[in-house]
């Protein structure tokens, strides 16, 4: 069964020989949700999902593995199906195209039913070995688990994280969570321990960030026409600041010379560009700050096809 049959109406699945069902706990809640956004990743996926299977498997919690297929144009999305339905454990959702990680994260997050939340690349970049050291610190207090790559300066990646139960639920309330989570976990309180590991090369298959995606011009990208409007405005700001320094500075140091401290008069006319350019910037930076917060407004951040869970397909 691909997800082409289910589209096709063809809805009624049966299920193969499924593996047993994860452990739960008594009242049914599952413990940790492992979350992975998924891209063409077919040369990986079911590496991934073995190696994350064995070591889920040896811990003392409920589990569930949830692959979000970001509307992959290769063989991803019909192997996550086909382990999905064969696995009670695995949950498959499917974006109805492609939306960019962080939509495809945040689709996970919103089906994930554990109490705690584990985020994780695909591509076996970041080591499943290493979760059950993360659970032991969420046990241990913390809300938050940040795994910080030992050979990176900038502090600022939040791929591989736990989210305790306080955290998800904050976190499904933060509107871009790559530039507002940090500053989220000290508003709310969060307590959160920060691990260092080694970030691995990719297991197989080549990184997905496009040419475009770096420039921004994905889906999920910050250069839209208002945000490229606010940048002009911010430039046009900076230098008609920068020109209005340099022209009330030129105006000082020639008066110094000519020793004529009474004639400030030229000054006033550096006054409108410094104030001018000053409002200019300020204004463009509003813009940059509203458009992040925008897109949510206009239109949810991902769009479901077909989940896949217990076993079975189901409309999302
Ligand atoms: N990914 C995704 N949608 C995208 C780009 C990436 O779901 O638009 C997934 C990808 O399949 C992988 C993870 O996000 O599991 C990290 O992507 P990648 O390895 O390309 O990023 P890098 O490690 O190069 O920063
Ligand atoms: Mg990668």
């Amino acid at each position: 069964m691909s997800l082409q049959c289910y589209s096709a109406g063809l809805s009624a699945v049966k299920r193969g020989g499924r593996s047993p069902t994860a452990e739960t706990r008594p009242d049914g809640r599952v413990e940790v949700s492992v979350v992975l956004p998924m891209l063409n990743e077919e040369e990986v996926v079911l590496r991934t999902y073995r190696r994350l299977k064995a070591v889920v498997e040896q811990l003392d919690v409920s589990y569930e593995l949830l692959f979000v297929d970001d509307g992959s144009s290769d063989s991803t999305a019909d192997t996550i199906l086909e382990i999905s339905l064969n696995d009670e454990s695995v949950t498959g959702v499917f974006l109805s195209g492609h939306f960019g990680k962080e939509a495809a994260l945040r689709a996970g997050l919103k089906y994930a039913a554990g109490r705690a939340i584990v985020t994780m690349d695909g591509d076996l970049q970041d080591p499943p070995e290493r979760i059950p050291e993360m659970i032991r610190a969420w046990r241990a207090g913390a809300d938050v688990v940040r795994m910080r790559r030992q050979s990176s300066t900038p502090d600022r990646h939040l791929d591989f994280m736990l989210y305790g139960p306080r955290a998800a639920t904050v976190l499904s309330l933060v509107v871009n969570r790559q530039r507002y989570m940090k500053d989220v976990i000290a508003w709310a309180g969060l307590r959160e321990t920060v691990i260092t590991y080694e970030r691995r090369p990719r297991a197989a298959g080549r990184s997905k960030w496009s040419v475009a995606q770096l420039l921004g011009f994905s889906r999920d990208g910050t250069k839209t026409l208002s945000n490229v409007c606010a940048r002009i405005l911010m430039l046009m700001g900076f230098l008609g600041f920068f020109a209005g320094l340099a022209y009330a500075c030129y105006i000082l140091i020639a008066l110094t010379i000519r020793n004529d401290p009474a004639s400030l008069d030229p000054l006033a006319s550096a006054a409108p560009l410094l104030l001018g350019g000053g409002v200019l910037y300020f204004l463009g930076w509003l813009g940059e700050q509203m458009e992040q917060i925008a897109p949510p407004m206009r239109h949810p951040n991902f769009s479901i096809r077909v989940l896949a869970r217990n076993g079975r397909m189901s409309a999302p």
